[in-house]
């Protein structure tokens, strides 16, 4: 009897962690992953690279560290299309190929909410090629700066204050004392601002940890503007409202981080979905397609002690993956599956490599304790997908930088 084929589309938190378990199980099963770069990235490390804190390297590791050979093929394409109902993947290099069950597992795209200009002049952060344009775009801005003297080359507007904004900031401004002197800048001409369209920020946290981690960002020079939904970006400055008026933040620098949605092949194969997600059913299926599972940031699930989907975390990513594991071997094996249940352990965002703000199991943390907190998590996080080797090469172990 044939095998039966396992595809799995992206190997990033969801996909990545999927396989690594699946393997696991030595399913009479043939496993093919398919991802577009032939490396893993750690996205919530991607404003180390935007900022420049680490390099694209530190952030990333092989696929085929974590392909076991004997059950598993390796394809680098990219994806175009999920035909559902044919039960086949189309590929933009390989043809086409089949499965008998899927793990659609795609991540997530900038979402511009279509502000006009967002796509034109602000830099996304979602991949490692556009968080290394976000440090190149700044750093040509600087080194221009010395030519013309003109002042909003040293202007950077980061454009909403949700986690992945607070964590760029963080590091930005510990990086700013370096790039003042290797551009040779006049570092009081240096400005930054976030501009957010809610009136309070980092409302997941207690009053105390929000105020912690945000005045530690004001101390470092960062500006806030809060309740200033953004209306426009041109290519030289950040349109905002502020009560009735329209008011603007001069800027060359302009970078993106107002939120994220599914990908946009969710929508294209015809799933059902708001924002690239879908609803998906207890055991992480599409629903209407029980060999198909939609995970990770293209996937919601409903948090029923707020009627909302939970947010799109690594967290659940990865707890996600696990379950589907479980679930694609129930299947396979005419076995009753096990209902994906979620309770968040907390979150913790840093401000820079050494200070943080969390709440973890219901403990609330913050300064160096936060941070060794994240540090903890992720190494343990890289450890379950990648393996040993990889903990101790792409770990975090330094205290200081
Ligand atoms: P987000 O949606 O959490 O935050 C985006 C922010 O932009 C929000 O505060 C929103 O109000 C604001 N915004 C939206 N439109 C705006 C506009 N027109 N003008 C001004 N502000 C606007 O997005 P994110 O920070 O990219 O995070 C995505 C997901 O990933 C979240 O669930 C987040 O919790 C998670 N994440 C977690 C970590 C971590 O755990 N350390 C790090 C990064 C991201």
């Amino acid at each position: 009897m044939a095998k039966t084929k396992i595809v799995i589309l992206g190997a990033g938190y969801a996909g990545l962690r999927t396989l690594k378990q699946v393997q696991k199980e030595h399913l009479d099963a043939e496993i093919t992953i398919v991802n577009k770069n032939e490396y893993h990235y750690e996205a919530t490390y991607l404003h180390e690279v935007a900022s420049g804190a680490n390099p694209p390297e530190k952030i990333s590791f092989p696929i085929m560290s974590v392909v076991d050979q004997k059950q598993t093929n390796f394809i680098q394409d990219t994806v175009v299309m999920v035909n559902k109902d044919e039960k086949t993947v189309e590929l933009a290099k390989n043809g086409t190929i089949e499965f008998d069950y899927l793990v659609f597992a795609l991540g997530f795209e900038s979402e511009s909410f279509g502000i006009t200009g967002v796509d034109e002049f602000a830099l996304p952060m979602v991949d490692i090629p556009t968080a290394v344009k976000v440090r190149e775009h700044m750093h040509a801005q600087f080194a221009k700066y010395n030519e013309t003297k003109d002042e909003t080359l040293l202007s950077i507007v980061v454009c909403g204050a949700g986690f992945t904004s607070i964590e760029y900031l963080g590091e930005l401004t510990q990086q700013m004392p370096k790039l003042v002197k290797e551009y040779n800048l006049p570092a009081d001409k240096i400005s930054i601002t976030c501009i957010e369209a809610m009136p309070t920020l980092l409302p997941m946290f207690v009053e105390k940890l929000s105020t912690y981690g945000i005045q530690k960002l004001k101390d470092r020079g960062v500006k806030f503007l809060v309740g200033t939904p953004i209306k426009e970006v041109t290519p030289e400055a950040v349109v905002y409202q502020e009560n009735d008026e329209l008011k603007e933040v001069k800027a060359k620098t302009i970078v993106w981080t107002t939120g994220v949605k599914g990908s946009s092949l969710v929508g294209k194969s015809g799933f059902e979905e708001r924002r690239g997600r879908v609803m998906v059913a207890e055991d992480l299926t599409a629903p209407g397609y029980p060999t198909i599972f939609i995970i990770g940031d293209c996937s919601a699930v409903m948090d029923k002690t707020c009627d909302r989907p939970f947010p799109t975390t690594a967290q659940i990513a990865l707890k996600q993956a696990d379950n589907v594991a479980k679930n694609l071997a129930a299947k396979i094996k005419n076995q009753p599956i096990v209902p994906f249940t979620f309770k968040s352990q907390g979150s913790v965002c840093s401000i820079g490599n050494n200070e943080a703000i969390g709440e973890v199991m219901g403990h609330n943390l913050k300064g160096y304790p936060a941070s060794m907190m994240k540090k903890v998590i992720e190494n343990k996080s890289l450890m379950t997908t990648g393996g040993m080797k990889v903990m101790f090469e792409k770990g975090r172990f330094d205290l200081y930088h």
